[in-house]
């Protein structure tokens, strides 16, 4: 489904993105793992059309993405740092994407009441984003992420704020629902246990770089350097 060749992006002379090859199946879940810096959020960027490449391409079901716009993608991406809308209520903001894909006003609701559900939130519609917790906001985002059903689901550090209890129930939920819709994921996290959970590939990276892609078994049991093996957290 998605396809990245070279694609490399430089800020100020230095490589951010230096010449990454990545692909991504349809239907599969890809985690992202990698130290503060490295570029993840770039490469996600880039894939949705917020960061243009500075070399290589991007492909999305065989087309090249370099003259298609942000919001013709088909993808949906979950900011680090959520950017909920303050002016919209919880169920405004999870509305968001239906509205602009023109869902009746019915289906929007029920599918709002659905989302709302999934992330731990029912009932909380009509609330002011400004009066929930950083977490309760980073699963409405969650949920406004996953509202128009995108052909490619990007998710930044989507569960980085929530307490461990909440975040390994939610881990086992997407994954079961990621499955169920066959959604494709490319996801960013800190937290390997989260990316070995829920990931059927584990990818990587070191200073714009991919330094190692595989199954979590392979990454696990093989990591390729001995960079890789210092991040897993192995002595040597
Ligand atoms: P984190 O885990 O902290 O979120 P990351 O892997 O997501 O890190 P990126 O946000 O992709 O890292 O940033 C990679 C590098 O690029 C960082 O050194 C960052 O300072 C730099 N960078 C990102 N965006 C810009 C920008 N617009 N201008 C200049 N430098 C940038
Ligand atoms: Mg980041």
């Amino acid at each position: 489904l998605l396809s990245l060749e070279g694609a490399t992006v430089r800020f100020g002379g230095r490589a951010v993105l230096d010449a990454v090859d990545l692909q991504v199946a349809e239907h599969e879940t890809v985690c992202v793992l990698g130290p503060s810096g490295s570029g993840k959020s770039t490469l996600l960027r880039a894939v949705a059309g917020l960061q243009p490449l500075d070399a290589g391409r991007i492909s999305l079901a065989g087309r090249d993405q370099a003259d298609v716009p942000a919001h013709r993608r088909g993808v949906g991406l979950m900011f680090q740092d959520h950017q909920l809308f303050p002016q919209r209520d919880v169920g405004g903001n999870v509305a968001f994407g239906l509205r602009m894909h023109g869902a009746s006003r019915g289906a929007q609701a029920d599918r709002v009441r659905e989302l709302l559900e999934l992330v731990g939130l029912p009932g909380a519609r009509g609330r002011a984003v400004a009066t929930l917790s950083g977490g309760e906001q980073q699963r409405v985002a969650l949920a406004r992420a996953l509202a128009p059903s995108p052909r490619l689901l990007m998710l930044d550090e989507p569960l980085g704020q929530l307490d461990r209890s909440l975040r390994e129930r939610l881990v086992v939920e997407l994954r079961e629902l990621f499955g169920r819709l066959g959604t494709t994921v490319l996801a960013v996290t800190h937290d390997q246990g989260e990316a070995f959970a829920l990931a059927d590939r584990v990818v990587v990276m070191r200073d714009g770089r991919i330094a190692q892609s595989g199954t979590p078994l392979e990454v696990w049991r093989r990591p390729a350097d001995a960079f890789v093996a210092r991040f897993l957290g192995f002595e040597n």
